[in-house]
């Protein structure tokens, strides 16, 4: 266990001085930053509940509380940005109940809950709001950030690529918000070893696009090609593969619990045979920052993320390693 808060015994000359009032972290730290509620869920869930059960700290960073959404619950329709304006408050709750589905604890939103707004799709006049992600200054929102890494001290960060997966503005913004906070982080000498970004195989999506083609509920219906769509990373380019099936139904719950979001007869909960379980257990990653560890199959690709890590205690800030907190 490194020595990151907790009940601490300092070695020195003398009875030993007991430090109070903060906790002990597992030797194996991964931060994700994500932009909206339900993000984490649907495109890191798996990997999440991995590294949550097995023992690893795992810790969500949500930069807005996905306020413009739509809402798929008839019922709270009224909650939405153009009436009450009260969904970003009850996704709150929604994102709560799916930590606990995926065994995460260690939940934050960037600056505090409400500090950052969901800056609604590109182009739209939320973009504008005087709160809104997209408006964000880098470095105040980086500097947030920082300040979780400096308490957390992850070796793994994982976020999106520079077009936010698929050009969403929070999750372009919630890029470059991670790199600029690993930038900072590493001024410090306190950077993550290894930063992901978060990426579909080229060659699971055409496995998926020929699935869904036999589909009476195809949700790529008109696409004839993953070349029209907006993600989609060459198979040479994948540094990880996360095999996390076996938290299929953690990660399934996850998504339920996101219910103004995802209807409850979505195609992501129907999709066919064995390939529902690749799409939804197996997550890929590409490697933006630090050194590929080892792998297997024709890219190599590592099946852990702190894969050529040494884990134990090497990542200890200068003061927690000095028993000094
Ligand atoms: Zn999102």
């Amino acid at each position: 266990m490194a020595d990151l808060g907790g009940r601490i015994t300092v070695e020195r000359a003398g009875p030993p001085v007991r430090v109070t009032g903060v906790t002990t972290l597992p030797d194996r730290r991964l931060l994700l930053v994500h932009a909206h509620p339900d993000d984490e869920s649907i495109g890191t869930g798996a990997t999440m509940a991995h590294y949550a059960a097995t023992g690893a700290h795992v810790t969500l960073v949500t930069c807005t509380l996905g306020e413009e959404g739509e809402i798929h619950v008839p019922a709270l329709a009224g909650l939405c940005a153009a009436e009450a304006d009260q969904l970003g408050g009850y996704r709150i709750g929604e994102l709560t109940a799916a930590c606990a589905a995926l065994g995460v604890t260690d939940h934050r939103f960037l600056g505090g809950a409400g500090r950052y707004r969901d800056s609604g799709m590109m182009g739209l006049a939320t973009n504008e709001h005087p709160r809104a992600f997209w408006q964000a200054d880098l470095d105040e929102a980086a500097a947030y950030l920082v300040d979780v890494i400096r308490e957390v001290r992850p070796q793994v960060l994982v976020t999106y690529d520079p077009d936010g997966f698929y050009g969403h503005p929070d999750h372009i913004q919630a890029h470059r918000v991670a790199m600029r906070a690993v930038e900072l982080a590493a001024d410090e000498g306190i950077a993550p070893a290894k930063v992901y970004w978060t990426a579909m195989p080229r060659s699971v999506l055409d496995a998926g696009l020929e699935t869904f083609t036999e589909s009476s509920d195809n949700p790529f219906a008109g696409i004839e090609s993953a070349d029209e769509l907006p993600f989609g990373t060459p198979d040479a380019e994948i540094a990880a593969r996360i095999d996390a099936t076996d938290q299929y139904a953690a990660k399934e719950a996850a998504m339920r619990a996101h219910a103004t979001q995802i209807p409850a007869n979505s195609w992501l909960y129907s999709i066919a045979g064995n390939f529902g379980g690749e799409f939804m257990g197996v997550e890929y990653f590409t490697l933006a920052v630090g050194d590929k560890g080892p792998g297997a199959g024709p890219y190599g690709w590592e099946g852990d993320l702190f894969a050529g890590i040494a884990v134990d205690g090497a990542q200890r800030s200068p003061v927690a390693a000095a028993g000094l907190r």
